[in-house]
């Protein structure tokens, strides 16, 4: 048990997380500091805050040393491993954890125990599928971690929860050290946030952290064979099963799916059978292949915690996605607009366009030092066309002339917020009763907009525009 009373502890970053950890080990007896590189009118604002009313000191504008006397550091998920803290940090033999370890030391003896599911793509709609689920079953819980009220928080308030649905970025399970789910799963791994964990292996393997010492189940993607090399590397308890899932027929201690029904071979509660049925495919919305297969991870750690079949179907049903996720905007013409603008690099993007048959489909924007060719070499017999607009649109417009050569495509050459009604208006000039448009952009969206939201946001009002117009 780790004693807080008069420890003396470093939180890098005056954000979300920062503030809510600061806040709760300041509660606990711990001697804070907060240290930020910024030093803004609105940063200043939140230090003297924290300062006057909780007696947290703050440090602004150095982020590079640590402030004497620190036993510990507590970091921001977004703080690169490099950061010159962490060299000061290991220099002077301090720890360094993150939020998430912060609250798994925090948590009580009869704490909820923890379903706690990563991937590089799918992420919070799992994590939402399987609180809805387990809500489904009676059961007390929260989806927590990379989405809603800070872990920290959650762990230390007053609300009695049966088990807690847990989103883990690569970031949050870095500094995660001593963390052990009951079970876990791993959606999928595809090239992302490299320039932060240096490389792909460094990147897995932090993913893979989520499987040491899971009790249960270690729930991965059959059809991605890296999460299931990562279930055996890990160092698991005894009698912890290996389960996948899949789109296909599922073999043994597999979830899959036949004839359009989403059935369980792993957790079988009638030993008569050798599956049980869970839920239809119509019941996931939306009912796309990649959506499918976060509905099948979501039920794999469900039933690992024991909920029944029929809390599966029921929580699928109850269940909304998120905004910006394959959100259908409105039919025009014949034409359907998709907004599925969360879609920040080629992995998401590539699943959201194998979703649809005869698609326009709209891209650009940030790269994150991603290339684009196998995205459109998988893609090219579905496009009907292409319109591109934002910074790295350059990059997808050459991919387009190498691997699909036929598909016209419209380069915008504009980087401005304007560039999205007139990049709908020439979708529109492209698609035929029949067809999608696909918002779906394979790049970060900061080149022109605040984020994903107010580029989906552009996206919907320029389509509404159109429908308006057309009526
Ligand atoms: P995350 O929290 O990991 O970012 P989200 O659930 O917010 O994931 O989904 C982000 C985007 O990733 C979606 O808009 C969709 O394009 C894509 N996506 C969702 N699930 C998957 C999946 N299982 N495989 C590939 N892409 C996915």
């Amino acid at each position: 048990m780790t004693s807080w009373q008069d420890m003396h502890i470093t939180v890098a970053g005056l954000g979300v997380s920062g503030v809510s950890a600061a806040r709760a080990l300041a509660g606990l007896g711990a001697r804070i500091t907060v240290v930020d590189g910024g030093d803004s009118e609105a940063l200043r604002e939140r230090a003297v805050s924290l300062e006057e009313t909780e007696g947290i000191a703050v440090r602004l504008g150095d982020a590079d040393t640590l402030p004497e006397g620190t036993g510990l550091v507590v970091t921001s998920p977004g703080w690169k491993p490099t950061s010159p803290l962490f060299a000061a940090a290991a220099e002077a033999g301090v720890d360094v954890v993150g939020d998430v370890e912060i609250a798994w030391r925090l948590r009580g003896p009869d704490a909820a125990p923890w379903l706690a599911v990563t991937g590089t793509n799918g992420k919070t709609t799992t994590t939402q599928m399987l609180a809805s689920i387990l809500r489904a079953a009676g059961l007390r819980t929260a989806a927590v971690g990379n989405i809603g009220t800070p872990i920290v928080d959650v762990v230390l308030s007053e609300e009695p929860y049966d088990v807690l649905a847990v989103e883990l970025s690569s970031y949050q399970l870095h500094w995660a050290p001593s963390l052990r789910a009951h079970s876990a799963a791993v959606l999928n791994l595809a090239p992302d946030h490299l320039d932060w964990h240096g490389s792909m292996e460094a990147y897995a393997a932090d993913k893979g952290r989520i499987y040491e010492g899971n009790r249960i189940a270690c729930v991965y993607n059959v059809a991605d064979k890296a999460t299931e090399d990562l279930v055996r590397e890990a160092d698991v308890e005894e009698g912890c099963r290996a389960v996948g899932f899949t789109l296909g027929t599922p073999g043994p201690s597999q979830l899959g799916v036949v004839d359009g029904i989403l059935v369980d071979r792993a957790f079988v509660e009638n030993r008569q059978k050798n599956a049980q049925e869970l839920a239809e495919v119509g019941d996931v919305n939306p009912p796309a292949p990649h959506n499918i297969a976060n509905a099948l991870a979501a039920a794999a750690l469900a039933r690992a915690f024991g909920v029944p079949a029929t809390a599966v179907r029921d929580g699928l049903r109850a269940f909304t996605p998120d905004a910006h996720r394959i959100a259908h905007v409105a039919d025009v013409d014949g034409v359907a607009y998709i907004d599925d603008s969360k879609a920040t690099n080629t992995h998401a993007a590539e699943a959201s366009l194998a979703a649809y048959e005869s698609i326009v489909w709209i891209a650009g924007g940030l790269a994150k030092g991603a290339t684009f060719d196998e995205l459109v070499t998988k893609s090219a017999k579905r496009l009907k066309g292409v319109v591109l607009i934002g910074a790295d649109r350059g990059l997808i417009r050459d991919a387009l002339a190498r691997h699909a050569p036929e598909v016209p495509v419209v380069d915008l050459d504009r980087t401005d917020t304007g560039a999205m009604p007139a990049a709908v208006r020439e979708a529109q000039r492209l698609a035929a009763a029949g067809d999608t448009v696909l918002l779906a952009p394979a790049c970060a969206s900061m080149d022109m907009f605040a984020n994903y939201n107010q580029r989906g946001d552009a996206f919907a009002d320029a389509v509404r525009g159109l429908a308006a117009a057309g009526a």
